[in-house]
């Protein structure tokens, strides 16, 4: 079956067919710009062939009416019908409290995936927007499924998802921790347990999903047991714009003080702050370590701060676990710089993690980068939440058919 997997943004559109009989990709692409004047396509089929086209997108359905367009129609088309889509993967951030694993989309469940806005408000809506634009094109006939990114993590106990706060607030408005990421830290545990040949369920690991927007989860024996994510993915420590775990009464001071409404400093925390807000520089963690390295005090001080913080939480899931078996990287930063990973697990030199320098270099393929000898394994390997998210709707639609 080919399953079409699409990640709505607020102004972007990305998409991958997937061919589930050998789980290669036919085609991928990106409709950017949703809304503005120079709205565009860029799509590439899996034998290199390429399409792009700047075409007007006022809204999602346009960006859906030209990506099948690009793969059906196009000089790179790589279907000859859209009747050749067995079924539709929509990645969602946030199932709140509705949600505890992927499912199959109808009119109860796309509302409920737009009321859940409140709670990630970059990401609901325009996912709820994809799923009406897929509908307008497909009609009912092309099953959709719903693969929610806080899915993974509804396992957490209680000690780890509430706040310390006055519990009236998780009765009355759903207020806890729920995370995020979790379709990748699920894939990357399961691939880690696959790769050290053993049962996920008889390992602790600790995974690190380190891109712009970053998390970690400690995950006892398949299930996750603790992620730095919180009510919305802007919890943990600094990212690439946001801020990650502050002091809460910073923010009530600095909200006094500069004279700040509650959604002002929501996009204060969530747009202005982590790397960009420390270095002055930069969101992007390239462009952060290159000016640290020319010297830029706040630039090399933002590494240096996400580097600490995460290492920070890593310990602090080994220790949530009593334990831990491997540590693994992924995601642009996790997968991609070297430096990082050495910075992190030297913080667990006392407990025999020890790095080899020579791995530690490989990119883009899953690797061991930890010696033969040390006490704990770390592995990078890339995320691959298409795939995770066209397997669990393949499960779900086969399992319609029986
Ligand atoms: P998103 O959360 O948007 O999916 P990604 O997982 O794509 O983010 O990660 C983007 C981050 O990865 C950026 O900060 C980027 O600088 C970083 N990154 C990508 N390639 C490299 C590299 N070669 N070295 C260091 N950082 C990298």
């Amino acid at each position: 079956m080919k399953i079409l997997v699409v990640n709505a943004g607020s102004s972007s559109l990305k998409y991958q067919l997937i061919d589930m009989d050998n789980e290669q990709v036919i085609a991928k692409g990106l409709c950017d710009k949703i809304g503005l004047a120079d709205s565009n396509i860029k799509h590439k089929a899996g034998d290199g062939r390429e399409y792009a086209a700047e075409i007007a997108m006022p809204t999602h359905s346009e960006a859906f009416e030209a990506l099948m367009y690009a793969l059906a129609e196009s000089d790179a088309k790589v279907i000859s019908s859209p009747d050749e889509i067995g079924a539709i993967g929509h990645r969602v951030v946030h199932g709140g409290t509705y949600f505890n694993k992927s499912c199959l989309v109808d009119d109860d469940v796309a509302e409920k995936v737009d009321e859940l806005k409140e709670l990630a408000p970059l990401h609901n809506h325009p996912h709820y927007l994809g799923i009406v634009a897929c509908t307008k094109t497909f009609g009912k006939d092309v099953p959709q499924v719903v693969v929610f990114d806080t899915a993974f993590h509804q396992t957490m106990p209680e000690k780890a998802y509430i706040f310390g706060l006055p519990y009236e607030y998780y009765e009355k408005y759903a207020v806890r921790r729920y995370g995020a990421h979790g379709t990748s830290h699920k894939y990357v545990s399961e691939r880690c347990a696959d790769l050290m040949g053993k049962d996920k369920k008889d390992l602790k690991i600790v995974t690190c999903h380190i891109g712009n927007g970053a998390s970690i989860t400690a995950v006892d024996g398949g299930i996750c047991v603790d992620t730095s994510m919180g009510f919305t993915p802007l919890d943990g420590f600094i990212m690439g714009t946001r801020s990650g775990g502050v002091d809460p009464s910073a923010l009530t001071y600095i909200a006094n003080k500069e004279n700040i409404t509650p959604d002002q400093m929501s996009d204060l925390l969530n747009k202005k702050s982590g790397l960009l807000g420390i270095s002055g520089v930069s969101s992007d963690n390239r462009d952060v370590s290159a000016a640290a390295a020319e010297g830029n005090h706040r630039a090399a001080l933002a590494n240096e701060i996400q580097r600490y913080q995460i290492a920070k939480f890593v310990g602090s899931y080994i220790a949530a676990m009593n334990g831990v078996d491997a540590i693994v990287f992924t995601a642009g930063i996790g997968e991609n710089d070297p430096t990082l990973r050495t910075e992190v697990c030297k913080h667990f030199g006392y407990m025999g993690v020890k790095i080899d320098e020579e791995k530690n270099l490989i990119r883009g393929e899953e690797v061991e980068i930890s010696t033969p000898d040390s006490t704990v394994k770390v592995f990078i390997i890339p995320t691959n939440e298409e795939l995770a998210i066209a397997k669990d709707t393949l499960e779900i639609v086969t399992n319609l058919k029986k």
